[in-house]
């Protein structure tokens, strides 16, 4: 059982040059499923973590595995508009403009260790918009889980250098 070959490769998807790494195979295939969730936390074993910490949407999925096994409570990061409460924002920069997260004002309190996690890291913009908002909320950021590395793009270098600890499974080449 190999996770990176359970993720299926669509090319010029969404647009053309891109190189989309679809994760819904590897969520169809009971094994690589429970792999990769066993996998995403292996290195926190042992480490408190009070909440697991999801970017939308396919980090969902994810997340809401890992906060079961865990135990913990699960907080949503969406894009703007789509929490009902008052929420926290932060603006962050994507290729073509600009794009805002959004965390509910309450979801995280002073203090509390969480695991962020998503699908893939590229940029990194998404998750630097993340940290920023759980460090605005005076959260304690244990790691940030991924199941895939697009090294090429830089992402974990700019996560590592914002003093976070990056966990990923599997690299792609290019972007
Ligand atoms: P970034 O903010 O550049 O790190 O982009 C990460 C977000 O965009 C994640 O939520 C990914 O699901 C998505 N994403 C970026 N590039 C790809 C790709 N090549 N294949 C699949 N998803 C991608």
């Amino acid at each position: 059982m190999n996770i990176k070959d359970s993720i299926r490769t669509i090319p010029d998807f969404p647009k053309p040059g891109i190189q989309f790494r679809d994760v819904t195979t590897l969520f169809s295939d009971a094994q690589a499923f429970r792999m990769a969730i066993d996998l995403l936390l292996h290195p926190y074993a042992g480490t408190p973590i009070d909440k697991v910490v999801a970017l939308e949407a396919r980090g969902f999925i994810l997340g809401g595995a890992l906060a079961h096994q865990l135990s913990v409570g699960f907080v949503p990061i969406r894009k703007a508009g789509k929490l009902p409460g008052k929420t926290l924002s932060e603006d962050y920069t994507l290729e073509y403009g600009e794009a805002t997260m959004e965390m509910h004002d309450i979801a995280v309190s002073p203090g509390e260790r969480v695991l962020v996690v998503d699908d893939l890291i590229a940029t990194g913009g998404t998750c630097e918009a993340g940290i920023k908002l759980l460090r605005r909320a005076g959260a304690e950021i244990v790691g940030c889980a991924f199941i895939i590395d697009l090294p090429a793009l830089g992402g974990r270098k700019l996560v590592e250098a914002l003093d976070v600890n990056v966990h990923t499974l599997c690299e792609f080449e290019g972007d």
